[in-house]
């Protein structure tokens, strides 16, 4: 049964005076609920896997700052090693020792990376990995695949015309199309596509990128066996491999997809879970091909404050939870069982619904298809229901990103009774979106 919305009058009043501020009233789109119904949600504090928006509302949180919050939100030890750093200064522009410390906790327990350039954003981890990658390799073209979301520098935001093999258009105003054209892009999950593309630009790409498991477009999960074709058909052309591993790296574990599908790439790019909520990125690779990094090499990537001790701080600690015995296994165990109970209900009532997971991503598809491995096999209609279905959720207290495109998190402080509740509120509102 449809219960009555909550009160949105504080986050309405508020976002009425962000537009005034803000292009749209955020400082970042898919914030601005565009998909889903109602005003966007203010978000006071939240602590654990709880949130509460500006009027008091609480929620069970499951979009995790879009993925960082691995911890859940305000962790005492990720809070305390800030604490403790910030009362010796926030930003020296220096080198610090917590940089080096961050440094030997991801190399000394990631075998794909032997070097490390910290950096603030995801974005800035994929455009200084690509400009090394062309720095390298004295190559100028890219091939993306089309699903993947890579941040938005101007190379990237870029999709697929019609065609097996096509240069990108633009999927933003602003960029030049010169610069669209150095990006060819594909299908996922699609060997055709990738040999034409080496076929036609035969000693030209520098560098191949996808999201090992690509989850910004749904969840759109690639086989070992697609994956390993990338590895090999890039070696035998002498293109990189890069492994965005933003979403991935720390998540699926410790060495995220890399280890996940046991697949060496040439250029791993990390991001915001090295922050534990505190703007991080990174790009790492063998010490041979990060040496070609200013200052000792040719390409040149630098940041005010790359490496600032705050950040690095929150990382340290963050990091160091994640490194404790049996932490990914408990979180994957929990998802399992939370993603194999909807199913379960789904199976019985005969929904149309699917539910797809990896370690602790999940992501609701309103598909009866048995596999997701494209961006061309979302129904853009289906996003109708998931709309009623966020609507539902929030008047039931669980806070989803907005948008069906956006995959879940659970974190290691959702508990088995936030679980249950989550469920029931799950079996409710999709008792609503089907009937
Ligand atoms: N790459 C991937 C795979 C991402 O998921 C994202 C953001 O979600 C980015 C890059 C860009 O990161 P940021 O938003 O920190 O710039």
């Amino acid at each position: 049964m449809s219960i009555p919305d909550i009160s949105r009058a504080k986050s309405a009043e508020l976002y009425e005076k962000a537009k005034t501020y803000f292009p749209g009233g955020v400082n970042s789109p898919v914030r601005a609920f565009k998909s889903v119904y109602g005003t966007p949600l203010f978000i006071d504090k939240g602590d654990g896997s709880h949130i509460w928006d500006a009027d008091g509302n609480e929620f069970i949180d499951f979009c995790c700052s879009w993925g960082p919050l691995i911890l859940g939100h305000n962790h005492p030890a990720v809070r305390n090693k800030v604490i403790e750093v910030m009362q010796k200064g926030m930003s020296f522009g220096a080198p610090t020792a917590l940089e080096n410390e961050l440094a030997e906790l991801i190399l000394g327990n990631n075998k794909y990376i032997k070097k490390i350039r910290f950096v603030s954003s995801g974005t800035e981890a994929v455009m200084s990995a690509i400009r090394l990658a062309r720095g390298y390799t004295k190559r100028d073209k890219i091939l993306k695949f089309e699903g993947c979301y890579h941040g938005h520098t101007d190379a990237l935001l870029v999709k697929a015309g019609s065609g097996l093999v096509t240069f990108g258009e633009t999927s933003s105003a602003g960029i030049p199309k010169a610069f669209a054209d150095e990006t060819i892009v594909v299908a996922l999950n699609d060997k055709d596509a990738v040999l034409k593309a080496f076929e036609d630009f035969k000693d030209q790409i520098a560098v191949v990128i996808i999201e090992p498991i690509p989850a910004n477009n749904g969840l759109l999960l690639q086989t070992q066996d697609y994956l390993d074709f990338l590895r090999e058909t890039c070696t035998q052309n002498g293109t990189m491999l890069l492994f965005d591993e933003v979403i991935s790296g720390f998540r699926v574990g410790f060495e995220g997809a890399a280890a996940y599908y046991n697949i060496q790439p040439d250029i791993i790019t990390y991001g915001k879970i090295i922050g534990g909520g505190l703007p991080v990125g990174a790009y790492g690779a063998s010490a041979e091909v990060m040496d070609h990094i200013s200052p000792v090499g040719s390409v040149y990537q630098a940041g005010t404050l790359s490496g600032n001790p705050v950040a690095m701080a929150a990382g340290i600690a963050q990091l160091s939870e994640l490194l404790q015995p049996g932490f990914y296994e408990q979180l994957h165990a929990k998802t399992a069982d939370f993603v194999k109970a909807i199913e379960a209900f789904v199976a019985e009532r005969g929904y149309e619904l699917r539910v797809f997971t990896i370690g602790s991503i999940f992501w609701f598809a309103f598909t009866d298809r048995e596999s997701i491995s494209t961006a061309d096999d979302i129904d853009p209609a289906s996003m109708l229901k998931f709309k009623v279905m966020h609507r539902e959720l929030i008047n039931r207290g669980i806070y989803l990103g907005p948008s069906g495109y956006e995959v879940g998190f659970i974190s290691s402080a959702h508990t088995i009774a936030d679980l249950e509740t989550t469920k029931t509120a799950i079996f409710d509102s999709l008792d609503i979106v089907f009937n």
